[in-house]
């Protein structure tokens, strides 16, 4: 049998040994899950509510102890992973106290002496999940999918296993029935053999656009339903009347927060001509004023990335996009010290047709696009395979509404980070994939929309 090993992305310190588990024992807890689903799809949504504010009330009572599991293993500052904590416990509460109204029956007027739509849940939900958010990922599936009367299995990232299993452990705590919650600690390959089992129904995947790919088409060709998040290269576009003071500030947070691992993340910067360099010199000022290091220290603004091997991955990126032609500005090497470390980077004069422009760069990494102008820059942040989040930095709302409604993208926020809110839907398209989180639609993904039409 295979191990894996979590290491702790800013010491390379051995965290813990796991044994992967065999594809016969995964489709086990799938079985099991079947059989809970059985009677969780029975449940009242109060009683389901009641135990999804007992997690909540979890995530809230120890946030300490799963902040700093989340910091141990993926490298995000402890003041963020408390955040990301405290944000569990929030779409907990949520879908408990908005589940029923959000999946309550829609009567419609036909002939019939009664005709209605109703929401009922689909069975075994697959979850494939990413790193970078290691306990939120996982509850905005799964709060909304418990909810609705469904039952879970997670594929976790393999460096996020510690989290993986206090999150089993914690439904468990929280009083949730045997089963409906299980982490399947397999590898990626054996996610096909998972998603073949006859009772998984459907299946969300986050995570990077080759995963999706591969995860999507296995779920394809055995006609199940599925949710794809993926990547992203966010464009922000900053204007001429924007105030450019508030506008670096926006940045430098947007482009390091998360250690500059999320994908709503800013990522590309297109800047109109007018303020380019007033633009290029307050952002260069602020991001290399702020403080790279372990993420452990309450004053550390950013950590480390969550393994070498995506540090040496993105440094390639780097480098590449300045073969290609763009101004490194600030950063743009790797430092000599232990840990999965990278440098607030700026890369300015980036054009389409480089990496920095056509592809993700997952870390801190500023690709700066100058724009003739406003027609000039919507094309071209619009000019990419993703469209995930968007935004437009200016002084004229009614001028940020317009280009807004311009931007492909599955948000497009004036004058703020884009960031996911239960209210609101979550997904993307193009590469970015595909389907909803949050809100009614995200619930509503993973249930069978069913007419009664009674004569
Ligand atoms: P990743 O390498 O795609 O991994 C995501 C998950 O997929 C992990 O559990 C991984 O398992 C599994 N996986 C990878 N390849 C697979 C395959 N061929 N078949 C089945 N499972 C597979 O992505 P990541 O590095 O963890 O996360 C970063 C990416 O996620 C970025 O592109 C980011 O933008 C995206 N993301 C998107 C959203 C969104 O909401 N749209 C949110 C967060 C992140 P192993 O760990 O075992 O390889």
């Amino acid at each position: 049998m295979s191990t894996i090993q979590t290491i702790n992305p800013a010491t390379e310190e051995i965290i813990a040994s796991y044994n992967r588990m065999h594809p016969e024992a995964a489709k086990e807890k799938v079985d099991k899950a079947h059989e809970a689903f059985l009677s969780w799809r029975t449940r009242s949504f109060e009683d389901r509510a009641k135990l999804m504010h007992t997690l909540a009330d979890l995530f809230e009572e120890k946030t300490e102890v799963y902040a700093q599991l989340a910091t141990e293993e993926m490298g995000k500052t402890i003041a963020q992973s408390r955040g990301e904590v405290e944000k569990c416990a929030r779409i907990c509460r949520y879908y408990a106290d908005n589940a029923a109204s959000l999946l309550a029956n829609t009567s419609v007027e036909t002939e019939a002496k009664k005709s209605y739509v109703t929401f009922q849940p689909l069975g075994v939900l697959l979850a494939v999940m990413p790193w970078n958010f290691p306990f939120y990922q996982v509850i905005r599936f799964a709060a909304p999918a418990l909810m609705a009367g469904n039952t879970c299995v997670l594929k976790h990232a393999s460096n996020v296993q510690g989290c993986a299993f206090k999150l089993e452990e914690m439904i468990e705590e929280a009083g949730f029935p045997q089963g409906v919650f299980a982490n399947l600690n397999i590898n990626s390959d054996s996610v096909k053999e998972v998603i073949e089992h006859k009772h998984v129904k459907a299946v969300t995947l986050t995570g990077s656009e080759p995963a999706g790919r591969s995860v999507a088409a296995i779920a394809g060709e055995n006609l199940k339903k599925t949710v794809m998040e993926l990547g992203g290269s966010d464009a922000y576009i900053i204007l001429e009347d924007a105030n450019i003071e508030d506008a670096t500030d926006l940045a430098t947070f947007g482009r390091l927060q998360n250690n500059g691992q999320t994908c709503i993340a800013a990522k590309r910067f297109v800047v109109v001509e007018e303020v380019y360099d007033e633009f290029l010199t307050k952002f260069t000022e602020k991001m290399q004023s702020k403080k790279m290091g372990k993420p452990t220290d309450e004053d550390t603004y950013y950590g480390p990335l969550a393994r070498i091997d995506l540090r040496d991955e993105l440094h390639e990126q780097v480098q590449k996009t300045v073969s290609q032609g763009a101004r490194l500005v600030i950063g743009g090497s790797v430092p000599k010290q232990k840990g999965a470390y990278y440098p607030a980077t700026i890369l300015a004069e980036v054009t389409p047709g480089m990496e920095g422009f056509d592809n993700e760069l997952f870390g801190p990494v500023a690709s700066v696009i100058k724009a003739k102008d406003e027609a000039h820059a919507i094309e071209l942040a619009n000019n990419s395979n993703f469209g995930l989040g968007s935004g437009v930095i200016t002084s004229n709302r009614e001028r940020g509404e317009r280009i807004a409604l311009q931007l492909e993208a599955g948000s497009s926020f004036v004058n703020k980070l884009v960031v996911s809110d239960p209210r609101l839907p979550f997904g993307g398209i193009k590469n970015s994939g595909y389907g909803r989180e949050l809100s009614g639609y995200g619930i509503r993904e993973f249930t069978n929309t069913k007419s009664i039409w009674i004569e």
